[in-house]
């Protein structure tokens, strides 16, 4: 089952006085199902001091565009450890994700996911999957950075950098390592994003020498989702950028029985959070039918992260008693496999009548039996490369067609530079473009250093204002750098 819900970090070993933390109640099921986990930690001895704040529609609506308080952050200061229920996000534009926020604000460069079966207790076609998805939690699409640039085209920038690459690899290895995996997988689509997705891979294929002992292998993210949906007994660890993680963490949650079973933990190098993996479910709020198993397994991450061992191996061996007795909320209820259909507060009550017990046919868990701590790895920063501008993008916004738009931007070329290739969409389309290709109104257009030219910042504002002089309407530039030689660009599709 799944042991590597033990330490995640852990913080100290167990601990006689009460370990301060934060509890946010949520929105929709959110304070049903925080009120039934706090309830059965309480009731096998955690030893917590809660600090309570709110976040989530109330505080949107009131104003707080993050979905939290100023305040709320003072008690995430002190107690650096943040229990979370989910929120609902209100429709319409200006909100920011509160997640995202939390997780970036704090550091909480790592989500870990386990995915494991309860079969035959609860429903899956893959009875053997034992999966952790660790998620990189900072950088990729979820940066945030968009813009609208013309009428017809949007961009959102993939971030990826070094650091915060090598940083999920490393946690991704060690948490392999520390819990006896076998094995760590890496999705990207490097095929396509040979410089973002293709520095995830480098790294990964870097970090994983040093673990000689841990299989490493790599999948382009489409095969290997598919793998993933059809055969996750296969899979050990994986390692993601941040959209793949999120989207395919959620797929084997699901697979591996329900979203409403999986916990998640968030790691950072000082704070850290937990929470289910799925939404508010409004509408199953104030039902008292919504199942709590995912935070209460959250909870149980918790647990160890916190250095309270003991209490977490009771709740966990307690709900998995409690899942093996047939004692399931609607979700998992299944006439074959189910004795009782119970709610909210019924299960936590069912859990809490068996701390003590063990699951007789699920493999019980132990956390007890090795409490060291996790440590989190530390990066090197590379020396900085030598770093040389050959060049630049011009993005501009034009309905001509093509030919004419190469005529007009001839008027950025000077004694430094010259026009070497223009591209709609990433394909080049001049020179030697095809009459087929569908062009929108947002072109690419390379100006690049002649022959042993020097080309400088100068050269680009000489540039642009050669373009404007033309009447060109150019929305950004993107400087071209080689490092150490190696181009810092991607070359135009088609070429
Ligand atoms: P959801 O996960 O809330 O619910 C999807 C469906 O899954 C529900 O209709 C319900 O049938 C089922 N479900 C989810 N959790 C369950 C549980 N514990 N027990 C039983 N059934 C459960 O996803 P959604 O409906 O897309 O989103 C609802 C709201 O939650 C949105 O406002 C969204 O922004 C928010 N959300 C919050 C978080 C978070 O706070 N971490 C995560 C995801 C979505």
């Amino acid at each position: 089952m799944v042991a590597e819900l033990k330490g995640a970090t852990s913080r100290g070993f167990e601990r006689s006085v009460a370990t301060p933390i934060t509890v946010a109640y949520g929105d929709g099921i959110g304070p049903e199902i925080m009120s039934a986990s706090l309830s059965v930690l309480r009731a096998a001895g955690a030893k917590l001091e809660i600090e309570t704040i709110d976040i989530g529609e109330k505080m949107y609506l009131s104003g707080h565009s993050s979905g939290i308080a100023p305040d709320a952050w003072e008690s995430l200061r002190r107690t650096r450890v943040f229990y979370k229920a989910p929120i609902t996000t209100p429709q319409g534009g200006g909100f920011k994700s509160l997640n995202v926020t939390v997780r970036k604000t704090l550091g909480l460069f790592a989500n870990v996911r386990p995915c494991s079966t309860n079969a035959p207790f609860v429903a899956t076609r893959h009875p053997n999957m034992n999966v952790v998805i660790v998620r990189e939690n900072e950088e990729d699409l979820y940066a945030g950075i968009e813009h609208r640039q013309t009428d017809d085209v949007y961009q959102c920038l993939k971030i990826v950098s070094r650091p915060g690459t090598e940083k999920i690899i490393r946690y991704a290895f060690e948490y392999a390592r520390f819990h006896g995996r076998q094995k760590v997988s890496c999705f990207t689509k490097d095929n396509i994003m040979k410089l973002t997705d293709g520095l995830f891979h480098t790294v990964f294929d870097e970090v994983a020498q040093e673990y000689p002992e841990i299989k490493s292998e790599h999948y382009i993210v489409d095969i290997g989702a598919a793998k993933l949906a059809d055969s996750p007994e296969v899979f050990d660890v994986i390692v993601m950028p941040n959209l793949y993680g999120d989207i395919l963490s959620d797929v084997a949650a699901q697979i591996a029985g329900s979203v409403g079973l999986a916990p998640s933990a968030n790691i950072g190098d000082g704070f850290a959070m937990f929470e289910a993996i799925h939404g508010s479910a409004p509408r199953r709020a104030a039902q008292d039918i919504a199942n709590p198993s995912g935070l209460l397994l959250a909870g149980v991450m918790m647990l160890t992260h916190i250095g309270q061992h003991h209490v977490a191996e009771l709740v966990h061996n307690a709900w998995l008693k409690t899942i093996e007795d047939g004692i399931h909320t609607y979700d998992i209820y299944n006439e074959h496999t189910s004795s009782q259909r119970v709610g909210t507060s019924a299960f936590a009550q069912s859990v809490i009548s068996r701390i003590g017990e063990r699951p007789s046919i699920l493999p019980p868990v132990a956390y007890e039996s090795d409490i060291r701590p996790m440590t989190i790895p530390t990066i090197n920063r590379r020396r900085p490369a030598h770093k040389e501008l050959v060049g630049v993008d011009v993005f501009v916004h034009s309905t001509l067609e093509i030919d004419d738009l190469a005529h007009r931007l001839k008027a950025g070329e000077n004694a430094r530079s010259e026009l070497t290739m223009i591209s709609n969409r990433g394909l080049k389309v001049w020179p030697n473009g095809h009459p087929e290709t569908f062009c929108t109104d947002h072109w690419r257009c390379r100006f690049m250093a002649r022959q042993s030219e020097k080309f400088d910042k100068q050269t680009i504002l000489a540039i642009l204002l050669s373009l404007n002089d033309a009447g060109i309407d150019f929305i950004k530039t993107e400087h071209l750098y080689t490092f150490d030689g190696e181009p810092g660009f991607s070359m135009g599709q088609g070429q």
